[in-house]
């Protein structure tokens, strides 16, 4: 039932968990916090509406834990860049899980907020530009309508952070339906019983997919939903161009949510070998790697789950196979169709493959902009690109107008194509920018960004495309943790 002016409603459901999966972590305490945002048409959603300034800049800057909290660190594993290690929350800090006013369960963390038993000798904490940066994004990913964490509240520590300068520090506090990574899994296949994997297993069912809590054999069902949870995800990033760049298993998320920004980018220039990370030299989680990345992701997810599929594991690895041969039709089919909406067909028939196919290629050798071509396609506009004025091109248009033609819904096409194709995306120029004069203590082009970013699909009243400048994505370089 709703319950309205709540507060705080805080459950700790991972506290049930083993010992082994968590350790218990106050964050540290800052001398001179400074509240820089706070989201506050999410504390409604949360119910956190009613917070006060003084209490916002304590529970979000870590120096005062909310009622019922038991705050806490989880452990972790994962494959980085396919090599497997121990890892854990070693930034991050989850105060409890906040029930909503609606019933809906959220973890909320602080990340930034000081050493945990998994810092591995890092200082634990956030710069002020990483924690504005994720903001930015992730609330733009919200808004252009995929499954994201979200950040509740930017905080200015007022301390520094040493890295290869001395930076400002800043807590994020975000937002999820749960940290649980497919990582966590890798960590307790590895480094606890097969009884835990059980218990585990379970508790994921019971959060995340209470449909198959009654299923035969709960592994292979909850293997089954989280492939296709992941497939619905990738694709959703690659219908706006998003690159994730560091897709290692414990940055994704077993509920197929967007979390662990770092050096996460859009794309602007239509190429699949599109990567801004400086450490992905590569192209490991390059922009049309990540299909095959997600596989390499399903196959580490389904070792950890091998134990306990079945008492002989020729069978477990058998029925993995099966769920997994699956895979390849499954994103393609999603992939298609997703690429279908953006160009506005609703009934979708084998030959249209060709008719994508054709324009991406097209696009790739024009070097076109990803976003505006779709853009000026559902504005049937002229965008000014060189890829519009060739004749290859305008022989693709006709017959992909013939084929919008056949559908015989002008209206619904275009509807389709206006909620699939956004007008606005973060560019990494104005991310960049808004960043360094945030920094510098101007916020004017970040809270500018912000809004236009939360309505990337307004086609009633902006039809203005977004420009880059030339040659800003060559040399364009994104970093873990600054
Ligand atoms: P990420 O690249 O942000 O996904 O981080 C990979 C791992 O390194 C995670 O276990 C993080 O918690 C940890 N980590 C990243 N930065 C820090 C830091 N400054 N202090 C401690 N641990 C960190
Ligand atoms: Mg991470």
């Amino acid at each position: 039932m709703k319950k309205n002016n709540q507060h705080w409603n805080i459950e700790n459901t991972y506290l049930e968990l083993p010992f082994k999966f968590y350790s218990k972590q106050l964050p540290e305490k800052v001398t001179n916090p400074k509240k820089l945002y706070f989201n506050s048409k999410l504390a409604l959603e949360l119910g956190l509406e009613l917070l006060s300034n003084s209490e916002i800049l304590d529970y979000f800057s870590g120096n005062k834990v909310p009622k019922d909290s038991v705050s806490i660190a989880q452990a972790y594993a994962g494959h980085q860049f396919g090599h497997f290690t121990m890892l854990g929350d070693g930034r991050a800090i989850l105060l409890g899980e906040q029930i909503t006013p609606e019933n809906i369960r959220y973890d909320i963390q602080l990340k930034g907020s000081g050493k945990t038993a998994y810092s591995r000798g890092g200082d634990g904490r956030a710069t002020l530009s990483s924690v504005l940066r994720e903001y930015l994004i992730s609330e733009a990913m919200h808004h252009l309508g995929i499954p994201t964490s979200r950040s509740l509240a930017v905080i200015n520590t007022g301390e520094k952070v040493y890295r290869n300068q001395v930076y400002d520090g800043g807590v994020l506090t975000r937002v999820s339906s749960s940290h649980i990574r497919f990582g966590t899994f890798e960590f307790i296949r590895n480094f606890c019983s097969k009884k835990d994997l059980e218990i585990f297993v379970k508790y994921v069912i019971d959060r995340h997919y209470p449909q198959i809590s009654d299923a035969d054999n709960p592994a292979i069902e909850l293997f089954g939903l989280v492939m296709k949870k992941q497939i619905d995800l990738i694709v959703n990033w690659m219908r706006v161009g998003f690159i994730h760049g560091v897709m290692n298993t414990d940055n994704m998320s077993i509920f197929g949510e967007t979390i662990d920004y770092g050096p996460c980018a859009f794309m602007n220039i239509y190429n699949p070998a599109t990567v801004f990370s400086s450490i992905d030299k590569n192209g490991r989680y390059s922009f049309g790697n990540q299909p095959k990345i997600v596989h390499w992701n399903l196959v580490a997810f389904a070792n950890a789950l091998l134990p306990i599929i079945s008492e002989n594991e020729n069978k477990s690895v058998e029925l993995i196979k099966e769920k997994l041969s699956s895979f390849s039709s499954l994103f393609s089919n999603s992939w298609y169709n997703m690429m279908c909406k953006k160009l506005g067909i609703f009934e979708p028939v084998e030959n249209d493959k060709i008719l994508i196919d054709s324009l991406l290629e097209l696009m790739k050798n024009y070097k076109s902009d990803y976003t505006n071509i779709f853009a000026a396609l559902t504005l049937n506009n002229s965008y000014k690109d060189s890829l519009f004025k060739s004749s290859k091109f305008k022989k693709w248009q006709k017959n992909w107008k013939n084929r919008i033609d056949i559908l015989n819904n002008k209206t619904k096409s275009v509807k389709l194509m206006q909620n699939n194709n956004p007008l606005i995306i973060p560019r990494n120029h104005l991310v960049e920018l808004a960043l360094e004069n945030s920094i510098n203590g101007d916020f004017n082009q970040f809270n500018n960004l912000l809004d236009l970013v939360s309505n990337p699909y307004n086609y009633s009243s902006n039809n203005n495309f977004q420009t880059v400048p030339n040659g800003f994505d060559d040399s364009y370089k994104t970093f873990c943790g600054t």
